[in-house]
């Protein structure tokens, strides 16, 4: 693998940040307060092609390799992981599968406003009493005619409130197990279909997460992404790449807490000296520093296997798993460095760890991840 970035890679990079240290750093506690990032973001965002890496200028997108997507992810996670979360889901989750898994009218139909932040999507998989085992999810669509009737909850869903369309797994036959479900994409002003924020969250607080509750959603046939009972294949290889949206988000926050801890220990003087000075706070800063590089390795490594066509899931569910825990490290030992200020939201390491917490829960918790990689390692699959 090679480590150097190429000019277009770094430029993008350059693009990402400045858009960041400009657009979003300055307003970032502000939306975290207001539980509410100012949705204007999403525009700029689709003007400035971050909504569109990765996929066909046919459709709208600039193309781009996942490297590129990775950068600028990390740059977003950097500025504000809402922010970024909005382009995991909207591009990263729908778009990226309409993609790989539409027909060419639904192509048509949603790349151009997705890619261009006119539309924004959510992925609407997990329910109140499924999530780890989604398969196993029990919204259902019933044929009728030329249509499918969709009735259940949806819970937890990035982008919820705010999204035009939503990317939607619901059991449609009989089959056992998740064989039976199948991908929808319901417009989100479809009659039936009701959404509702859910407030309190411990981090990613500018992010509008619902509950979504289908009554009687009338669907045409031809809403179907895929072919009937490939629902669950359709949301695995979407969680695949998704989980180094996740990784690279992380190593935002990572290199966010190690930026704001050495900044810190250079300027908070104790004991006659700046804490800098101090061997144990070297000792957390470092500690940072070495999370920070393996966790963006181990992302870049998800990143090239998908741009040379190679396997990828396993090592994405590596990435995702360390990257998670790594950033809820970093922002702690952040945290530790500002002492008391570190608790208040002044100052940016409680935050950075509040937004970390989620990464370990979501697209899969630890756990699932770590029996992803045992199943890999062993052929038991010992879900
Ligand atoms: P459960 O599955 O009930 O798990 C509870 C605990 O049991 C966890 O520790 C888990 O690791 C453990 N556990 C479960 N099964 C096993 C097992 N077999 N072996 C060992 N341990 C196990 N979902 C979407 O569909 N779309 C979204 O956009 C989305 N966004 C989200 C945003 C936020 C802020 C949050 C909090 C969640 C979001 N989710 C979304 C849902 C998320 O993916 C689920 O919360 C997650 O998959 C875990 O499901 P659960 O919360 O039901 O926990």
């Amino acid at each position: 693998m090679n480590l150097e970035l190429s000019e277009e890679q770094s430029a993008v990079r350059r693009l990402a940040r400045d858009f960041v240290e400009r657009e979003v750093v300055p307003h970032a506690t502000a939306w975290d307060r207001a539980e509410e990032v100012d949705r204007g973001i999403v525009k700029k965002l689709g003007d400035l092609g971050f909504l569109g890496l990765t996929i066909d200028e046919r459709y709208g997108g600039c193309g781009g390799d996942h490297l590129a997507y990775c950068l600028v992810t990390e740059e977003l996670g950097r500025g504000d992981s809402s922010v970024r979360g909005i382009v995991s889901v909207s591009l990263g989750l729908v778009a990226k599968t309409v993609a790989a898994w539409g027909s060419e009218e639904q192509k048509r139909t949603w790349l151009p406003g997705l890619t261009s932040g006119t539309y924004v999507g959510c992925f609407g998989l997990t329910e109140p009493g499924t999530g780890s085992d989604a398969g196993n999810l029990s919204t259902r669509a019933v044929r009728d005619g030329d249509d499918y009737v969709v009735n259940g909850t949806k819970m937890f869903i990035t982008n919820g409130t705010w999204a035009d369309v939503v990317l939607l797994f619901a059991r449609s036959t009989d089959a056992p197990g998740h064989k039976g479900v199948s991908a929808f994409l319901v417009p989100a002003d479809t009659p039936g279909l009701t959404r509702r924020t859910l407030h309190g969250k411990l981090g990613l607080r500018g992010q509008a997460t619902a509950e979504l509750v289908l009554e009687d959603v009338r669907v045409p046939a031809s809403a179907m992404l895929a072919p009937e009972g490939k629902g669950f294949s359709v949301a695995m290889s979407a969680l695949a790449k998704g989980r180094m949206s996740v990784a690279a988000g992380c190593v935002g926050i990572a290199q966010a807490a190690l930026d704001a801890a050495v900044r810190y220990a250079g300027e908070r003087e104790q004991f006659g000296k700046t804490i800098a000075h101090h061997q144990l706070v070297q000792e957390l800063i470092s500690d940072i520093a070495v999370d920070v590089d393996a966790a963006r390795l181990l992302t870049w490594r998800v990143a090239d296997l998908i741009d040379r066509g190679q396997p990828f899931a396993v090592e994405s569910s590596k990435a995702k798993l360390f990257a998670s825990e790594a950033a809820v490290r970093a922002a702690n030992n952040a945290l530790q460095v500002y002492g008391g200020y570190g608790y208040i939201d002044e100052y940016p390491a409680g935050k950075l760890l509040r937004d970390a917490r989620v990464m370990t829960l979501y697209e899969g918790t630890s756990q699932i991840q770590k029996l992803v990689i045992g199943r890999a390692l062993t052929g038991v699959s010992a879900f």
